[in-house]
């Protein structure tokens, strides 16, 4: 037999051996965290801890490659973002380094449209970015939300202007039929959505709104009757289905159709204040999403802009719907999920709104995002949890954000995937809840 060449035979060894070939990836260092405070989901514990190839070990490996004393700093998960839509494609690096400056690692977008998520696939999902899944394209009714939306994106100039409402296929799936769904569910495919979302919006009023021009696109969505087979569809292929809710009706009409999970919060938005008792759930209904295991996103940030602006809403909002809907949903047992739906921010400022329903403590609403709202976001990863065998991604802090959530501005390091990440110094001090400034 002929002799292989020096680097032929040494490649072949180290693929037989099981070793490194000369190429591969550097491996990803071991590192020692001495004198940390390390959050376990109601309180700290004060451990060394070890990452080893990305992952939390509480074993100290064979060999150490640096040691890091977080001299009692806080240690917690990263914080999720459950809601949200990357609309401007330009500004993803952007995005990026707001969303980690602010110690956000997950974000799930509730519907997008491929061609602007062509645009930045690859700025996702990499060691040194955000985490990010989306429900592509969604499911609405003739006329129906977010038509109005995607025209504002058009006059932006983000869109072509050469599209026409009812922006049918390209940027949302108006479906009047389950014929219409079943022609549009293998597009969806295509584009790998990682659930599907059909949106509702005064569906009790579906028929009745039909056909009458003065109801815009911001008060219509899918015909209620579809989301059964819609569910089904869904479900056959492995997905899960999330609505968008507005009012009382939605929520009802939901949960009675055997949707997973609910992408807002019952009394969602500007509408609450004309007529409270339409966004107002019952103790049946919030037992029924108990019961079904349907999640419940809360996209409540419109609330804190209402108080920075001494809105009379504010108060009628809070305290004749978001309070009695949240006390039900937490006496049944529903599982709360915290997304903004912010188009510009992250969920920050979502968790600053909800500590304005007074109805949970930061401890808790920390642990409602940075566990319960990852996991929902990333099923099948080990997240949310600083324990042996998870992902090593954790966010050190000098103060305790779980006594006082504004301590999640004391930042001092961040790790993913068991590396060290850097985000801009601008990023960290800019002003403003936005993370983007200026036209889109
Ligand atoms: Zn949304």
């Amino acid at each position: 037999m002929k002799r292989l060449p020096y680097f032929a035979a040494s490649l072949l060894a180290a693929v037989l051996l099981g070793a490194p070939a000369a190429d591969a990836a550097p491996p990803t260092p071991n590192y020692a965290f001495v004198n940390g405070q390390w959050w376990n989901g109601s309180g700290y514990e004060q451990r060394t801890v070890y990452t080893v190839d990305g992952l939390i070990r509480s074993k100290r490996p064979a060999y150490i490659d640096q040691t890091f004393d977080l001299k009692r700093g806080f240690v917690i998960p990263p914080l999720a973002e459950g809601h949200n839509h990357w609309l401007e494609p330009l500004k993803v690096d952007d995005y990026n380094a707001c969303y980690l400056a602010d110690g956000v690692y997950y974000v799930r977008e509730m519907a997008n449209i491929p061609l602007l998520v062509d645009q930045f696939r690859d700025k996702v999902n990499l060691p040194t970015s955000v985490d990010w899944v989306s429900a592509m394209t969604g499911f609405t009714g003739p006329g129906g939300h977010p038509a109005e939306i995607i025209g504002q994106m058009i006059g932006m100039g983000i869109l072509p202007k050469d599209w026409k409402p009812d922006y049918d296929k390209q940027a949302e799936f108006v479906v009047s039929t389950e014929k219409d769904i079943d022609e549009r569910f293998p597009l969806l495919l295509e584009q790998h959505p990682a659930y599907v979302k059909a949106f509702l919006l005064f569906s009790d009023r579906y028929e009745e709104n039909l056909n009458n021009a003065s109801i815009k696109a911001d008060a219509r969505g899918m015909d209620p009757k579809l989301l059964p087979h819609l569910v089904k569809v869904a479900h056959a292929a492995g997905l899960k289905l999330i609505v968008h809710i507005y009012s009382a009706a939605d929520f009802r009409n939901a949960v009675a159709a055997g949707v997973d999970e609910l992408a807002h919060f019952p009394g969602n938005g500007y509408g609450v204040i004309k007529s409270p008792e339409l966004f107002q759930i019952t103790a049946e209904d919030a037992k029924a999403a108990a019961k079904a295991h349907i999640a419940v996103t809360t996209t409540l940030s419109w609330l804190g802009k209402f108080k920075e602006s001494n809105s009379p809403s504010y108060e009628i909002s809070r305290d004749q719907v978001l309070i009695p809907n949240m006390k039900l949903l937490k006496a049944a047992g529903v599982r709360i999920l915290i997304g903004s739906d912010q188009f510009r921010r992250d969920v920050v400022p979502e968790l600053q709104s909800l500590r304005l329903l007074g109805l949970f403590s930061d401890a808790e609403l920390l642990r409602m995002d940075t566990e319960t709202t990852a996991q929902a976001i990333f099923p099948n990863r080990k997240i949310g949890k600083l324990q042996e065998g998870y992902e090593a991604n954790f966010l050190v802090l000098d103060r305790d954000p779980a006594a006082n959530l504004d301590n999640l501005s004391s930042i001092s390091m961040r790790v993913k995937q068991g590396r060290r990440i850097s985000v801009p110094a601008s990023a960290v001090s800019r002003s403003s809840p936005d993370c983007v400034q200026g036209k889109p």
